[in-house]
């Protein structure tokens, strides 16, 4: 199973969570909304549209082409391969079906991205996310896009819409060479791991599990001994 760039926070957490099977996924309610949202703002990115409108109301898209300061696309799909540090485009839309990949790969979609160093990650819902210098899914958008483009810095931005459909403020941050080059050494170790634990689970063996609130409550690892549960009073 390729490893993806939106599953790379859990991943850091623990890595055994890239190497035991993975059970049924069972989107959420907020997470289907989510993903109608971004159906919806995405295109309307593309199309140059200001306004999106949803039956909860109207989204002003102003503050997103603002991020990004140029035309952009929608879900970009590339493939990052951590220990070439290159990257393969493999189309937009995709749906997270990146195909075949070596187990030193990871698939990466940016929400929105242009044609030249920018890209804006969208998330929904009430959720705390991590700004983008410390977001361990756009530092991976990052060091992709800067592979594929053969760039020396990206430009990234975090846009959260809250419940009411209003964007909190836009945090960017500007990866330069350096943050880029510590960035694919940190991901190059990580995926280390990952298959150091998947060699682990091949051979029966339990990998080093490091259960958390903030890793196990994404995870559907199958046959993990040491899931993450609240303590009952
Ligand atoms: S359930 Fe928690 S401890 Fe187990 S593999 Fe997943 S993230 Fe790790």
């Amino acid at each position: 199973m390729v490893v993806t760039a939106s599953a790379i926070e859990r991943i850091t957490l623990c890595a055994a969570s890239a190497a035991f099977p993975q059970g049924e996924d069972v989107s959420s309610g907020a997470a289907s909304r989510g993903t109608k949202l971004h159906n919806l703002i995405t295109p309307a990115i593309e199309r140059g549209e200001t306004v999106a409108e949803c039956e909860e109301g109207e989204i002003d898209l102003q503050p997103l082409h603002e991020a990004l300061g140029a035309p952009a696309k929608g879900e970009m799909a590339l493939v990052y391969d951590t220990e070439l540090r290159t990257a393969r485009f493999v189309g937009h839309y995709i749906d997270r079906n990146y195909g075949e990949a070596n187990p030193m790969e990871i698939g990466v979609t940016s929400d929105l991205s242009t044609d030249a160093d920018t890209l804006v990650e969208i998330k929904t819902g009430s959720i705390p996310v991590p700004p983008p210098d410390s977001n361990p899914q756009i530092k991976t958008q990052a060091v992709a896009l800067s592979s594929f483009r053969r760039l020396t810095s990206v430009k990234a931005s975090l846009a959260v819409l809250d419940n009411k459909l209003k964007w909190k403020p836009i945090e960017t941050v500007e990866f330069d060479a350096l943050d880029l080059g510590w960035i694919a050494d940190d991901l190059r170790a990580l995926m280390i791991r990952v298959n150091q634990a998947r060699d682990q689970v091949a051979r029966g063996e339990t990998p080093d599990t490091r259960p958390s609130w903030t890793a196990c409550r994404w995870c559907r690892a199958i046959n993990c001994p040491s899931r993450w549960e609240r303590k009952s009073k």
